[in-house]
């Protein structure tokens, strides 16, 4: 673990409940973190708005928190939502296509933010990248998984002749874990940090603070943090 200190994260940092947790996660073992962002032309930018409060609240959790937090790096991605047409990046219903995948699935989205993020942690001099992709509790979205991300690993390795690694500390565990994940990181306090800043919901809904934070209540994203929340409360992992 002490190798861990010496490493360099770039954490793909979106505003969720996810990438929020994975933030901690890298800020509890490296020495150096620094956060990147995307603008694809979300249907709600919300999650973009929640960013700069979340980031200042989360180094304030200590003072070695605050000192390893580095930089924040906003890219525009808008040349997704010329490419797709997805109910994340368009007013459509959400809802399942005849391949088996939601169309809230934006095809190499995850796949190029992390090559994005490669080249970024290159010339920053960083060589771990955390994403919050996770196969359990999910949609089912093929590059959210291990396989994907381990080949990408190779990939992006072999084109640049680098050593980066790419961590996914969400991968095996379920949406009640990732809370306790929270809890385990930075206590009640990161978990209610969490539960009122960080923003998930598809429909971009903020208005209610529900006990799992805010959101439309309905839409999958939501469906699946509220669930985790319950879970986590009784103690079902
Ligand atoms: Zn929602």
């Amino acid at each position: 673990m002490n190798n861990c200190k010496q490493d360099g994260a770039l954490v793909l940092f979106s505003g969720g409940q996810d990438s929020t947790t994975c933030l901690a996660w890298a800020l509890s073992r490296y020495r150096r973190v620094e956060t990147i962002g995307y603008d694809y032309g979300q249907r709600h930018a919300i999650e973009l708005t929640v960013r700069p409060t979340l980031l200042e609240k989360i180094s304030a959790f200590s003072p070695e928190w605050q000192g390893r937090l580095g930089e924040d790096h906003m890219l525009d991605l808008s040349l997704i939502s010329q490419l797709s047409h997805t109910a994340m990046t368009e007013d459509i219903a959400i809802e399942m296509q005849d391949n088996g995948l939601p169309n809230t699935f934006v095809p190499g989205r995850n796949l190029m933010f992390m090559l994005v993020a490669a080249t970024l942690a290159y010339r920053r001099g960083l060589n771990v990248l955390v994403g919050g992709m996770c196969e359990t509790d999910y949609s089912g979205y093929p590059d959210c998984r291990d396989d994907s991300m381990k080949a990408l690993q190779v990939a992006l390795n072999l084109g640049m002749a680098t050593r980066l690694k790419l961590e996914t500390p969400l991968m095996w565990i379920n949406k009640a874990q990732t809370w306790q994940m929270a809890e385990h990181l930075g206590g009640s306090a990161l978990v209610d940090l969490i539960r009122t800043d960080t923003h998930t919901c598809y429909l971009g809904e903020r208005g209610l603070l529900h006990d799992w934070g805010h959101g439309c209540g309905t839409c999958p994203a939501c469906a699946l943090r509220a669930r985790g929340y319950e879970q986590y409360l009784a103690g079902e992992f």
